[in-house]
């Protein structure tokens, strides 16, 4: 940033400032500080892993029910739906699934796992994810926090979890991003 010259001809302004106001000389340095730390980042993880994506409509249910039927069929299942949509704009975080114990039990899925170009593998672990969750709240051990060593173990037992966390950490950045023109189409 200390050799860009926009950003450092606006340096004194920001300070005067106290950093209140629009400085867009500032933020416009800052934003491609953040590009490039995004491409650092990306380019440390590596190639991409090449998964088959959701496509243009995602059948929740179906996807649901088939997980539901093939790993935990001696469990009732929970009710499943999306959760509330973010909009398109810039999340800090992202929570991808979420589970509700009670009678029904509910899984809920952040709707930007609907997006066309997601991982069916990365959903399908999401839900995965959430299940076991519904399977510890059956199996009560008192005083067990919610991701335990069983729960972990348990986890690990999708049949492509290594490869599903690894599509998280290249998509990430992209799950949480701004929704724009190549981000494909809201859910
Ligand atoms: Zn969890």
């Amino acid at each position: 940033m200390v050799d860009d010259h926009d950003c450092l001809a606006a340096l004194p302004a920001w300070i005067a400032a106290h950093g209140r106001g629009r400085h867009p000389g500032i933020r416009a340095a800052l934003n491609r500080l953040a590009q490039t730390e995004r491409e650092r980042a990306l380019a440390r993880l590596g190639p991409a892993p090449v998964c088959e994506p959701v496509g243009a409509s995602v059948d929740l249910a179906a996807d649901f029910q088939r997980i539901h039927a093939t790993w935990f069929s001696d469990i009732p299942p929970p009710t499943i739906n999306w959760s509330r949509d973010t909009g398109g704009r810039q999340l800090r975080q992202i929570r991808y699934g979420s589970y509700r114990r009670g009678d029904p039990a509910r899984i809920m899925i952040h709707p930007r796992l609907a997006q066309p170009w997601v991982a069916r593998v990365f959903l399908d672990h999401v839900l995965w994810h959430e299940l076991c969750h519904h399977r510890q709240a059956l199996t009560p051990i008192s005083r067990e926090k919610p991701h335990s060593a069983r729960f972990r173990a348990w986890e690990r037992t999708f049949p492509d979890h290594a490869l599903a966390m690894r599509w998280e950490r290249h998509h990430r950045l992209r799950l949480l991003g701004a929704s724009g023109p190549e981000s494909g189409a809201d859910p």
